[in-house]
């Protein structure tokens, strides 16, 4: 055999618990151990545990979050929707690349160091302060934790392209119960018919008898796809229209479900659907059990892959961190949880007690019934903006609510 060898660039990787590793030569020469290679994008390590894949590709998207903030210069100049359509395609998919290959059952390890990669990009969406837990971030912005996202994918990827089935308590649809993406045609059919292939011709002229078959074609193009149908109708006087329309609705529906109305497979968006479905509820479990960012469930108790429309204010004041005595107080940067009014200086306090706050005229929920009133200001506009309002205010006039 005539193989040639390059010796140099030949490393191998000793995947095992032992720490010796074996001497390898190869004509002489010492064939060097490596901890982790990279293959195709993704970093496989000697404990196959993926955390120097992720550790790599997190480190590369948050060196990519802080060149994007360099050039939208810093808090200015970038919008809220504008940074979380950033992430989503520019970190998330960062992060996401390979995720079948690696992402499908992600341990408790991985998990919490995807976790600490997507925090910090949280925290830039909301603007809001360090302390604020990602849990509620990630239901104020409709972004689930990192591993749930990749998870999806992996899920999708597993039983739509590699045919592999999923296990049961994600879902019973088997890999052959899905449709095929067809692959296109690199010339058109009509141009070059194999011999199994029958050419018509289009005569009109023909619809109106009665002694023959009459097929309707139609194609579709939209945006999603395209699509094509075949209708066939016995003779009628009618059939011309009727056909036309037929194939037209069946060509339409071939570019919007990827199937005609005579479904035999399940289309691509089905078990889309049916995996978003499945991470929501995992999601909104999580959500429901957890034991950080409580004050923002108590508001919004369901979660949504669709960010609300809450600003840095909005975060600040439902999450009631910072920039408060009372919070200050709880967490040692204070030693009191007096406002300068002599008022505690919790957020509710700002909102309807403050003196210094008092031209915002919010009414004071009365005793135990805080959390409605909390709720229902989250959902009116205009008792919000007044919330938006009295936080600036708090923000740039700090020195004022400082105890004496
Ligand atoms: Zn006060």
């Amino acid at each position: 055999m005539n193989l040639p060898f390059q010796q140099k660039k030949t490393n191998y990787i000793l995947f095992s618990k032992t720490v010796r590793s074996p001497k390898i030569t190869w004509n002489g020469y010492k064939i060097n151990r490596v901890k982790s290679f990279k293959y195709l994008g993704i970093h496989v390590d000697d404990l196959l545990n993926w955390l120097e894949h992720i550790n790599k590709q997190g480190e590369k998207a948050i060196k990519m979050q802080q060149n994007l903030k360099r050039i939208a210069g810093g808090n200015w100049g970038i919008s809220q929707i504008h940074i979380w359509t950033l992430y989503k395609t520019v970190i998330e998919r960062m992060l996401a690349h390979g995720s079948s290959a690696w992402c499908l059952n992600p341990t408790f390890k991985m998990k919490r160091k995807l976790s600490s990669f997507q925090r910090p990009f949280l925290l830039h969406i909301s603007g809001a302060y360090r302390t604020t837990p990602t849990a509620a971030l990630q239901t104020i912005f409709g972004i689930p934790s990192l591993h749930m996202q990749l998870q999806f994918e992996a899920r999708f990827t597993s039983i739509y392209r590699l045919r592999i089935p999923l296990p049961p308590f994600i879902t019973d649809t088997q890999p052959h119960d899905l449709e095929m993406k067809a692959t296109s045609w690199s010339t058109h059919p009509s141009e070059h018919l194999k011999p199994n292939q029958i050419s018509f011709e289009d005569r009109e002229t023909y619809i109106a008898r009665k002694d023959i078959i009459n097929i309707f074609t139609d194609g579709s193009k939209i945006e999603h796809g395209v699509g094509a149908a075949f209708c066939v109708l016995t003779n009628d006087i009618w059939a011309c229209n009727i056909g036309n329309e037929r194939a037209d609705r069946l060509a339409k529906d071939a570019t919007q479900y990827g199937q005609p109305s005579s479904h035999t497979k399940l289309p691509k968006p089905h078990i889309k659907g049916l995996l978003r479905k499945r991470i929501l509820e995992e999601w909104k479990t999580l959500w429901k059990n957890g034991d950080t960012g409580r004050k923002i469930y108590n508001i919004m108790p369901s979660v949504s892959f669709r960010p609300t429309n809450w600003i840095r204010e909005d975060v600040i004041f439902f999450s009631q961190h910072r920039p408060f005595p009372a919070y200050l107080k709880r967490f040692h940067l204070s030693d009191s949880d007096y406002c300068s009014c002599g008022g505690i200086g919790m957020a509710l306090h700002y909102a309807t007690e403050c003196i210094y706050t008092a031209s915002w005229d919010m009414r004071k929920p009365a005793p135990n019934f805080e959390q409605e009133w909390l709720k229902r200001v989250a959902n009116t506009l205009v008792s919000r903006l007044k919330i938006h309002g009295i936080i600036k205010f708090i923000s740039e006039n700090r020195d004022l609510f400082r105890p004496p």
